[in-house]
């Protein structure tokens, strides 16, 4: 737990009714599912703005809103089981190629798998020329870490993605230690066999997305003369930029990483520029303060634009799960209009210091550390804490002249928001979770402690 510098414990007795208690901006519903949460319809968005940024490497010509595979819709099959909704992701990439999204970031590991099936399926209806596809040697499961392991999972790839190359082909997750790296990517050979894929063409750009301790990202830089490094993919936000140390100590803040690659000049593409979501659901106090800059922008559209206005960014991946999504970041990015370094400092200071005085759980909802064994909904867990942080909703003491009303509110609101039989009094600690999470959340630890809080409010006993 000393990883988060921030005692959430600690907040929560000193919030009281304090905390702003004000609701997010909702996502308001739009029955012809084009329409996003500022209003915007897809009428709105003119076509051909696409901003675009030439990788120098390459050539490519790659739009400044990438597409993030890893939340794709799913519907209900006819076994009840969930199942990945191909009719709505093809008209999510339909919309996204028709308005100048090229980018198309996948891996065999999302969706459980299913991500690089789907989304073959939806780019293949289109010319190849027309969009670039980045996937991921990832390193998820042992059986899949030697030579002829990831070999397969490489050809798996081109299969499932109906291609015979990767235009972005990314070591995935590293960070943990040089030593896991070595072990996953050197000693097996499978670097030098993309390498060589590279050579022959049929790899166009390698890199490796990071998550992780700044002693393991200055030795992959120093590796950058053998290796040379096409692209890396960071974690990158206006609150990560100067904070991401202080939020939680195994990350590195995203000004040193963005630094250290442009000096090299190697293409920067970033992940989380909402930070799992934390930068478009802020609360009333943070709203107010970028309303008061621009009525009409989202809190969503500032930290896009945010990532875009930074020169070396090739890429701002976002995971668009709603049509609404789609149309409220096109209309960011078509075309871009970068911030101001007045702007620029006022997120990166005055509002990034407002949401760290609500200090939630870490968590980017990347779902990797699903499924867990036990049925938990780990993501949706710390989803219904995080928002009840945000919006003022944590009782401190039994005491508070709100009490009642605060506890109605998150008892209620989780058991809306996450079905019994998945909430954290389920976990049993087995800890198999601890290893998929890239920001190294001690996920039962956290369950504890969520589970205690809850325990105490049914009881009505002293928090
Ligand atoms: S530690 Fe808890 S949350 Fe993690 S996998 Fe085990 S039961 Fe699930
Ligand atoms: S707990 Fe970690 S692995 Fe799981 S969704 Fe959150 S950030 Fe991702």
């Amino acid at each position: 737990m000393e990883r988060y510098k921030m005692d959430r414990r600690e907040f929560i007795k000193k919030l009281g009714l304090g905390g702003a208690a004000v609701g997010t901006a909702a996502v308001v519903g739009c029955k012809g599912g084009s329409q996003g949460e500022a209003g915007h319809s897809l009428q709105d968005v003119p076509k051909g703005q696409m901003t675009l940024r030439e990788n120098h490497n390459s050539g490519d010509k790659v739009s400044i809103l990438g597409y993030g595979c890893m939340r794709w819709p799913t519907k209900k099959g006819k076994d009840g089981k969930d199942e990945m909704d191909q009719e709505r992701i093809n008209e999510l990439i339909d919309t996204a190629l028709e308005y100048g999204v090229n980018y198309f970031d996948t891996s065999p590991v999302y969706c459980q798998g299913q991500s690089e099936h789907a989304t073959g399926i939806a780019l293949s209806r289109h010319p190849r020329e027309s969009y670039y596809i980045a996937t991921k040697m990832s390193n998820f499961s042992p059986d899949t870490q030697s030579k002829e392991g990831s070999i397969a999972m490489y050809e798996n790839s081109l299969k499932e993605l109906q291609t015979d190359y990767i235009d972005y082909m990314l070591l995935h997750s590293i960070g943990g230690s040089m030593e896991d790296y070595q072990k996953r990517f050197v000693d097996n050979g499978i670097l030098d066999y993309l390498m060589a894929e590279r050579e022959a063409g049929r790899v166009r750009n390698l890199g490796f997305s990071f998550h992780g301790q700044q002693s393991v990202f200055d030795a992959m830089m120093e590796l950058h003369d053998t290796v040379h490094w096409d692209f890396v993919q960071i974690q990158m936000n206006y609150l990560d930029w100067f904070h991401a140390n202080e939020m939680n100590s195994f990350n590195v803040d995203a000004s040193y990483l963005y630094d250290e690659l442009t000096k090299r000049n190697i293409p920067v593409v970033i992940m989380e520029p909402l930070l799992g979501g934390r930068l478009s659901k802020v609360n009333g106090s943070v709203l107010r303060m970028l309303k008061a800059k621009e009525p009409d922008r989202t809190a969503a559209s500032w930290a896009f634009r945010y990532c875009g206005s930074y020169p070396n960014v090739l890429t701002a991946l976002s995971g668009m799960t709603y049509m609404e999504h789609l149309v409220d970041n096109l209309h960011s990015f078509c075309p871009l209009k970068p911030l101001t370094d007045e702007e620029r400092s006022y997120l990166e200071d005055e509002v990034a210091n407002e949401i760290l005085k609500y200090p939630t759980i870490p968590c980017t909802a990347c779902q990797y550390c699903m499924p867990c064994p036990y049925g938990l909904d780990i993501p949706g867990i710390f989803a219904h804490y995080n928002k009840c942080i945000n919006e003022g909703l944590m009782a401190s003491s039994t005491q508070d002249p709100e009490y009642q009303k605060l506890r109605r509110a998150f008892l209620v609101g989780y058991d809306r928001s996450v079905p019994k039989l998945r909430q954290a009094d389920h976990c049993i600690e087995c800890c198999r979770c601890l290893e998929h999470c890239p920001q190294k959340i001690e996920i039962p630890t956290e369950m504890h402690k969520i589970d205690e809080y809850v325990e105490k409010l049914k009881q009505g006993l002293e928090l």
